[in-house]
C-alpha cells in the first residue's frame, strides 16, 4: 500500500494541476468575454477575429484575460497625458482600449467618434511599448475633433500635442503624407506575438 506521505503528495500535485486548470479557463473566458466588448465599440465586429485564428485563440484568450487590465491601464496613462495638453474644459470624454486587430485591418489604432464615449482603439502588438504614446496621441487628435480627416486643423491639434507630449512638429504642407502616422514610429513584424503573450 502507498504511504500516506505519498498520497498526501500526489493529491496536493493533483490539486494544483486543478487549480492551474480552472485559472486557465478562468483567463480564457474573460479573454472572450474582452473581445465581444471591444467588438460592440467597433463599426465592423469583424475588425477583431480572434475567433477563427484556430492555432492562437486559446493562448491570446488566456494572455488577454490575464494580462489586458494591466496594458489598458498603461494605455491610460497615455490618455491622461493627452489630456494634460488641454484646459479641463477643452477635453472630451474619451475611452481607451487595446485590441488585437484583424490582419485584414490596415490600421494600428482606430477611433471610433461614433461611440459614446468616443473610443481609441489601439493593436498594442503592432507597435513597441515606448511608441504606444506616439500611437495614442495621434488617435486621440482625431478624438479631439469629433472627426477622422488629417486636414489644417487636425494638424494643428496634433502640433499642439506634439509640444506638450516631446514629440516632434507635424508637416503643415498639404502635399506631405507623412501626417497620417505622425508622430513616427516603427512597426511590429509579428503582432499576434504580443497577444500570444511571446514579448
Ligand atoms: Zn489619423
Amino acid at each position: 500500500m502507498p504511504s500516506k506521505s505519498i498520497l498526501s503528495c500526489w493529491f496536493r500535485r493533483w490539486v494544483g494541476r486543478l487549480t492551474i486548470a480552472s485559472e486557465q479557463t478562468q483567463a480564457y473566458q474573460l479573454g472572450v468575454a474582452y473581445l465581444e466588448r471591444v467588438q460592440s465599440i467597433l463599426p465592423d465586429p469583424q475588425m477583431v477575429d480572434v475567433k477563427s485564428n484556430l492555432r492562437d485563440r486559446v493562448s491570446i484568450c488566456n494572455w488577454i484575460g490575464k494580462q489586458i487590465e494591466t496594458v489598458n491601464r498603461s494605455l491610460q496613462l497615455h490618455l491622461n497625458a493627452c489630456h494634460e495638453c488641454f484646459n479641463p474644459g477643452d477635453r472630451r470624454s474619451i475611452q481607451i482600449f487595446a485590441v488585437p486587430f484583424a490582419a485584414s485591418v490596415q490600421l494600428d489604432g482606430f477611433c471610433n467618434i461614433n461611440a459614446n464615449p468616443i473610443a481609441i482603439l489601439v493593436d498594442v502588438g503592432r507597435v513597441a511599448p515606448p511608441d504606444w504614446l506616439a500611437l495614442v496621441a495621434h488617435e486621440y487628435a482625431h478624438a479631439h475633433l469629433g472627426y477622422p480627416g488629417h486636414d489644417r486643423q487636425y494638424t494643428q491639434v496634433l502640433s499642439h500635442l506634439c509640444l506638450g507630449l516631446g514629440f516632434a512638429q507635424p508637416s503643415f504642407s498639404p502635399d506631405d503624407r507623412s501626417i497620417y502616422c505622425w508622430p513616427p514610429y516603427s512597426s511590429s513584424i509579428d503582432p499576434l506575438a504580443w497577444w500570444r503573450g511571446e514579448s
